[in-house]
């Protein structure tokens, strides 16, 4: 039973071991620094009990007013190509946006990083995924737990089977699917074998495991979040039922200490970090050595300044477009005129994202090195 490995440390042990072998011979030793890139403050949903969103639902008025600027979320998005981090996904609450509005913006976005994105928006219906192109790659559906119970009081208003629906008309259309899971809700190891058959029964291409992050404000201020070997654990049963799926491992900046066994586990990318507020310091620098430690090498940078600021360029090693190439999309015409009558905009934002790091950098340093 795969669930036995919480139960004896020999067990688990052996199986984060045999994650880590399995995860070398099918995908390698690098791992990806993962940036999910947010659209909207607005989620007409609103009532995820640990979601940071609810919080603010009763603040904003205006779906419009909730939005982020264009220019800022394709500063990032071009920031992120050149230090080497992938975009994750478009990440937004319901209804912040209709499909077309998406579209656009996954059209600029692909158009400056180059690559296809995926989406996590929110269950989209199946004449809402034909407006796509080839401008996205997946879809995402927000699960989070699998223990229907918890999901019941937890996410009252996203029920499981209209996402199943979306990831089902996806694979249809050709897409890839993923799922995202947020470990520590209240779940029990006795759900862990249902979650690998969901996993199974929908093909599922992709798994992202977010550690709880206890926002204030939600009930689960006074939650810890779940235990590194917990999340560990999980993931290299998965890693271990399933080689060749892609495995996200999300942990916020005050577990940084899970990453190491997260990678032994055997994730492919990292995310979940507030890039601009830790890049560079002490604890950007953190996650590099947790990398290093679990002897893996990394795509993309988390501290160097000089990549960021485009002075310099990365190591081919740690390129990510050669190192995981993609053929980059076709577009319109109408999103690349866009972009292009932003390009003011996005340069000065860019500018300011990168003075905010070096502001924090300098003060860190001064403080900590
Ligand atoms: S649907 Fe998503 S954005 Fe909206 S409240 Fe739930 S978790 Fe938050």
């Amino acid at each position: 039973m795969d669930e036995d490995i919480f139960y004896d440390s020999q067990l688990l042990l052996k199986a984060i071991e045999r994650a880590d072998r399995i995860h070398r011979e099918v995908h390698g030793d690098y791992v990806t620094l993962e940036r999910a890139l947010f659209l909207s403050w607005w989620c007409d949903i609103g009532d995820c009990r640990f979601c940071y969103m609810s919080t603010q639902k009763p603040r904003l008025k205006d779906p419009i007013k909730a939005r982020r600027k264009p220019w800022s979320i394709l500063a990032e998005a071009e920031l992120c190509s050149r230090i080497g981090w992938r975009i994750e996904f478009l990440s937004s609450g319901y209804g912040s946006y209709d499909a077309p509005e998406i579209k656009e913006i996954a059209e600029m976005v692909a158009f400056v990083t180059r690559r296809p994105v995926w989406l996590n928006i929110g269950a989209l219906k199946k004449e809402e995924l034909e407006v796509f192109g080839e401008e996205i790659c997946g879809v995402i559906g927000s699960i989070e737990t699998i223990n229907e119970e918890i999901r019941s009081r937890v996410c009252p208003s996203k029920p499981i089977p209209r996402i199943i629906e979306m990831l089902d008309e996806a694979k249809d259309k050709g897409l890839k699917t993923g799922i995202t899971i947020i470990l520590g809700l209240g779940e029990t190891i006795e759900d862990i074998p249902r979650l690998m058959d969901f996993i199974s029964d929908f093909k599922l291409d992709r798994v992202t495991y977010y550690s709880l992050n206890p926002h204030t404000g939600t009930i689960f201020e006074n939650s810890p979040s779940p235990a590194s070997l917990y999340q560990a654990g999980v993931i290299a049963l998965t890693r271990i039922n399933f080689p060749k799926i892609e495995i996200i491992g999300g942990t916020w900046v005050d577990q940084l200490p899970n990453i190491g066994p997260m990678l032994l586990a055997g994730v492919n990318g990292l995310t979940k970090y507030p890039l601009f507020n830790i890049f560079g310091n002490k604890y950007g620098k953190k996650v590099e050595e947790e990398i290093k430690f679990a002897n893996r090498k990394i795509i993309g940078t988390f501290s160097d300044i000089e990549v960021l600021m485009g002075n310099k360029k990365l190591n081919e090693s740690s390129d990510l477009y050669r190192m995981l190439p993609v053929k980059a999309p076709k577009v319109s015409k109408s999103a690349v005129d866009k972009v292009n009558y932003f390009r003011e905009r996005i340069e000065d934002m860019k500018e300011n994202y990168i003075k905010g790091v070096l502001g924090k950098t300098s003060r860190k340093s001064t403080k900590v090195f």
